[in-house]
């Protein structure tokens, strides 16, 4: 398959690689949005969150700690964002599961994970609730 994180993982391309695991591998971003900008990869190739094994998904988090002790420890910053964009709309541009990790400093100039997106839905939030909860159970018994 034709993935760059793909080959970044089996060493095929290169990359500055601060971190690895059996499962996981963490490395600088190429285009950095905060100093220390890191990417936490499972080493197979997986598009979402929903695609991971258990087992792959508590590697990964256990990586992304791994990545936050590490910058915090060499970098001193005041804070983390830790995120996923997941599927086009939410812009993913490598279609290969990678959790950001943005070390922030204090008048760093960016916003929190609530500027990523304001549009919320109009339909009162206990109705949206209920339209969430039925469509759970309606999943576990078909
Ligand atoms: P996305 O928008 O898919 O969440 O983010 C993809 C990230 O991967 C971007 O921040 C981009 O800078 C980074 N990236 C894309 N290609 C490469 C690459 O070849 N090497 C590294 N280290 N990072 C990359
Ligand atoms: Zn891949």
């Amino acid at each position: 398959m034709d993935c760059i994180f793909c080959k970044i993982a089996n060493k095929e391309m290169d990359a500055l690689t601060i971190g690895e695991g059996d499962l996981t591998i963490t490395f600088l971003d190429i285009f950095p949005h905060a100093k220390g900008h890191a990417v936490v990869i499972p080493k197979t190739h997986r598009e979402t969150v929903g695609d991971l094994t258990k087992e792959e998904l508590a590697a990964l988090f256990s990586a992304v700690q791994d990545a936050v002790q590490l910058l915090g420890h060499a970098l001193q910053p005041d804070g983390f964002t830790i995120g996923i964009n997941q599927g086009k709309a939410a812009g993913q541009a490598v279609p290969h599961l990678h959790v950001h990790v943005l070390p922030r400093f204090e008048r760093d100039g960016g916003g929190s994970v609530h500027s990523v997106v304001n549009a919320p839905s109009e339909e009162p939030l206990a109705e949206l609730r209920e339209k969430i909860v039925q469509s759970k159970q309606k999943k576990m018994v078909g």
